[in-house]
């Protein structure tokens, strides 16, 4: 049984159904089903999206607005970013990282990288958030650990202890 508790579906530079690529600002359809390969995506133009595709094992649909990729940038300075920190740390999977992997999910949300497209509740009260990256339209699905106020803190104190391990020169964080 493979753990899909967090997961990047990166979105498709082409249509999905008439494999046409997509246009600077052209509206799509993005939908997420869930089934024995774990999640999977399918980004399609307006025009090819039917309301019938949405049944019966939809997840999540959302519409956006394809917004074509900027050349590649010069080499930043290697430093660990929060995006790049949450990637890693999709990549591992691990249980342990689950509520640093949620607050990293929420800084990004509020410095507006991110955006929410839906949450999901399953039946054991787990709550699952998915979101999209406004300029790679790469889908974060990350499981919402539920934390109380008093661990949101203690979350986000690791979460910068992390942050500033990897920045050149080590500047403490400023508290
Ligand atoms: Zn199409």
């Amino acid at each position: 049984m493979i753990n899909q508790d967090w997961d990047i579906k990166p979105r498709t530079a082409a249509c999905g159904k008439c494999q046409q690529p997509f246009a600077d600002h052209q509206e799509y359809v993005s939908r997420l089903t869930y089934g024995p390969e774990g999640y999977v995506r399918l980004d399609c133009c307006a025009a090819c999206w039917s309301e019938a595709d949405r049944a019966p094992q939809a997840v999540s649909v959302w519409h956006g607005v394809f917004e074509m990729p900027p050349p590649a940038p010069p080499e930043p300075l290697k430093k660990e970013t929060a995006e790049s920190l949450l990637r890693a740390l999709v990549e591992k999977n691990d249980p342990a990282n689950g509520n640093v992997m949620f607050i990293l999910a929420v800084m990004l949300e509020r410095r507006r990288l991110l955006v929410e497209r839906d949450v999901r509740k399953e039946a054991v009260g787990k709550l699952v958030r998915i979101y999209e990256h406004r300029k790679t339209g790469d889908t974060f699905i990350i499981t919402d650990p539920q934390l109380r106020l008093d661990q949101i803190e203690h979350v986000q104190t690791e979460v910068m202890a992390m942050l500033s391990a990897q920045a050149i020169p080590a500047t403490p964080p400023s508290s």
